[in-house]
C-alpha cells in the first residue's frame, strides 16, 4: 500500500518532534548561518563539520566579516574538510553578497541559485529554512528515504530517476511549515533511514514502507553508475634547508587550488624517482645529495580521484640552492620556516606529512 501524502507528512513531522538533532544552525533562520552549515556539511558528517561551523561563526560572525577575510585565511580555516573549491566559492560568494546585494542574502530560491557555489539543493535548503519558501531540498538522504518508502525503482544515477524523485519531493513539501519539513526529512535520512543499517524495527513508516514490506532496504535506492575513480601518482620532492622547507602555492585549476604543497612530480603509473625525467631531480643527483624516500606510499582518496603519494626529502646545501636558483624560482618554490608554514593553507595530506616528519 503506497502511503498517502498527507499521512507521510504527518508521520515525518511527528517523528521529527521527538527525534530531531539539536544543532546550532537549527535555532536560527539567519540565511548566513544556514548557508554556512549547508556548505560545510556537503559530503561531511555532522560530527566532523560542527567544530568547523563553530570556528567559522566565531571568526566570521557575519557575511560581511567573511567577505573581508583573505582567501588564504578562509582556506586555512577550512583545512582538513577537503573539497577546497567549496571554501573558495564560499569566500567569493560572501564577497558577491556584500558587493552586489548590500550584505543581504537574496530571499528566494531562484535568486540564491545564481550565487557561486550554491546549487539547487543548497538554494532550496536556504529558501525553505530561512524564508519558508515551499521548495524541496533534495539530497542523497531524500533520494534514499523516498525511494524506499514509495518503492521507487528508477535508477537515481540517471536524470530520469532523479527527476522522478524531485517531482515527488516537491509534491510532498509541507505548505505551511516547509522549514521544519525540510529539516525533518534530512534528519530522518541521517538518523533513522540510514544507508547501510536503517532502523526499521522502530520506524514510524513500517506499515507503509515498500522497501521494508518487500525486504528491499539494501537494494533501494537503485544506483548503477558507480564512480570510476581516476588514479594519479604523485612524488613530492621535499627540499629542506636549515629550518625551512621549500613550498609552492598551487595555482592551476586542479585539486587544492590556492593551497601550498611541495615540488610535485606526477606520473601516469608508479615510477621510481630516477625513472622520472626532471630537471630538479637531475640537479639533486648532480650534487650527490641523498634522497630520503618515505617507506610507505600514502593513499589519499578524493571523490573522483585516488592519489598514490610518496614523499622524498632532501637536505639541500648552499651550492645546490645557488645552482638551482632559477629552477626554484621558475617553480615558485620559496623557503618557509615552521611558523610561516603553520599559517599556510595546506591539503590534509601535506599537513599529515609535516606532523609525522617532526
Ligand atoms: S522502514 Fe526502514 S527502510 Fe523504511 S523508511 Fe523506515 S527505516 Fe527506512
Amino acid at each position: 500500500m503506497t502511503i498517502n501524502h498527507s499521512v507521510f507528512r504527518d508521520l515525518l513531522l511527528s517523528w521529527y518532534k521527538v527525534s530531531q538533532r539539536f544543532l546550532p544552525w537549527r535555532t536560527t533562520t539567519d540565511p548566513y548561518k544556514i548557508w554556512l552549515s549547508e556548505i560545510i556539511l556537503q559530503q561531511t558528517r555532522v560530527a566532523q563539520g560542527l567544530p568547523y561551523y563553530e570556528r567559522f561563526i566565531t571568526q566570521y560572525p557575519t557575511v560581511i566579516a567573511l567577505a573581508k577575510a583573505t582567501e588564504q585565511e578562509v582556506l586555512r580555516m577550512w583545512q582538513g574538510l577537503g573539497y577546497y573549491s567549496r571554501a573558495r566559492n564560499l569566500h567569493s560568494c560572501a564577497q558577491t553578497i556584500v558587493e552586489q546585494y548590500n550584505g543581504i542574502f537574496p530571499s528566494n530560491y531562484q535568486a540564491l541559485l545564481k550565487l557561486r557555489g550554491i546549487g539547487p539543493y543548497t538554494a532550496a535548503a536556504i529558501a525553505a529554512v530561512s524564508f519558508k519558501e515551499v521548495v524541496a531540498a533534495v539530497d542523497g538522504n531524500v533520494y534514499r528515504v523516498l525511494a524506499r518508502i514509495f518503492g521507487l525503482t528508477e535508477d537515481i544515477g540517471t536524470a530520469y530517476g532523479r527527476k522522478q524523485i524531485h517531482q515527488l519531493a516537491t509534491i510532498l513539501v509541507d505548505q505551511i511549515q516547509p522549514d521544519t519539513y525540510s529539516q525533518a526529512i534530512m534528519d530522518f535520512g541521517a538518523l533513522q533511514c540510514t544507508p547501510a543499517l536503517p532502523l526499521c524495527s522502530t520506524c514510524v513508516f513500517q506499515l507503509y514502507c515498500i522497501a521494508f514490506q518487500t525486504n528491499r532496504q539494501k537494494t533501494l535506492p537503485i544506483k548503477t553508475n558507480k564512480l570510476n575513480k581516476k588514479k594519479r601518482y604523485f612524488d613530492y620532492l621535499v627540499i629542506r634547508y636549515k629550518n625551512t622547507l621549500y613550498m609552492t602555492k598551487r595555482t592551476s585549476n586542479d585539486i587544492w587550488k590556492g593551497m601550498y604543497d611541495f615540488y610535485l612530480l606526477e606520473s601516469k603509473c608508479r615510477l621510481e624517482l630516477d625513472q622520472i625525467n626532471d630537471p630538479l631531480v637531475a640537479l639533486v643527483q648532480k650534487h650527490n645529495i641523498r634522497i630520503n624516500t618515505a617507506k610507505k606510499e600514502e593513499r589519499h582518496l578524493l571523490t573522483h580521484q585516488s592519489l598514490f603519494v610518496r614523499f622524498h626529502t632532501i637536505e639541500a646545501n648552499q651550492s645546490f640552492l645557488k645552482d638551482g636558483e632559477d629552477l626554484l624560482n621558475a617553480y615558485t618554490l620559496h623557503p618557509f620556516n615552521q611558523m610561516e608554514i603553520e599559517i599556510l593553507p595546506k591539503p590534509i595530506l601535506i599537513q599529515n606529512f609535516l606532523k609525522n616528519s617532526h
